[in-house]
């Protein structure tokens, strides 16, 4: 798969020895992943090198693309921890990272030490979790980023911007895999917790 992907982009020398860390956060259905693979997109234009990365723990939709709520999609590289990047970036210009928050707390360091490399590194993730806690290690990324986009949903009950994300079952795990059912998004004012008392009659 890898070679697949380093095949169709191809892999250019580097022109800019500038890198900088781009995030793009917010709660769930506030289109990330859709913002990330349009960034990319961009840079693929440009003809610049492009690599995207995902948690391997991740293959709701595909194992070898990212794909959003809106179906696009883009192809990856599923990855176990974020260290194993060094070992795939090779010469690429952009690196990308979707579902960033289940990466370990070494995701900010080799964010940065990538960075310092010359790479234009744009990561997607959840900042905060189920219960409105920060999502670790998103806030570390974000205090170290260049760019910090904050996305925002909208309320399914009110129809305001929403940036929680509405766990509909009772589950304590910090982790609810292949269950987009299982949330939705709502503003301050229509979070409930525990779930019971979020679902409406
Ligand atoms: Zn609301």
């Amino acid at each position: 798969m890898h070679a697949e992907i380093r095949s169709q982009i191809g892999s250019r020398a580097r022109t800019s020895s500038t890198g900088w860390i781009e995030v793009i956060t917010g709660s769930m259905f506030s289109g990330k992943t859709e913002e990330l693979i349009r960034r990319m997109r961009r840079a693929q234009i440009a003809k610049q090198s492009c690599l995207l990365v995902k948690p391997a723990l991740d293959t709701r939709y595909s194992t070898d693309h990212v794909v959003s709520h809106n179906q696009e999609r883009f192809p990856s590289i599923p990855l176990k921890r974020i260290q194993d990047l060094y070992n795939i970036v090779e010469d690429h210009q952009v690196v990308g990272i979707d579902e960033a928050q289940f990466f370990e707390k070494d995701l900010p360091e080799v964010c940065g030490r990538l960075a310092d490399k010359g790479i234009r590194v744009i990561v997607a993730g959840l900042d905060q979790d189920y219960r409105g806690r920060p999502f670790h290690p998103i806030p570390e990324l974000m205090a170290i980023a260049e760019y910090v986009t904050k996305q925002l949903a909208i309320c399914t009950q009110c129809g305001r911007p929403a940036h929680m994300n509405q766990r509909l079952v009772n589950s304590e795990e910090q982790l609810l895999l292949g269950a987009m059912d299982a949330y939705e998004a709502r503003c301050r004012s229509c979070y409930k917790w525990p779930p019971e008392s979020a679902i409406r009659p």
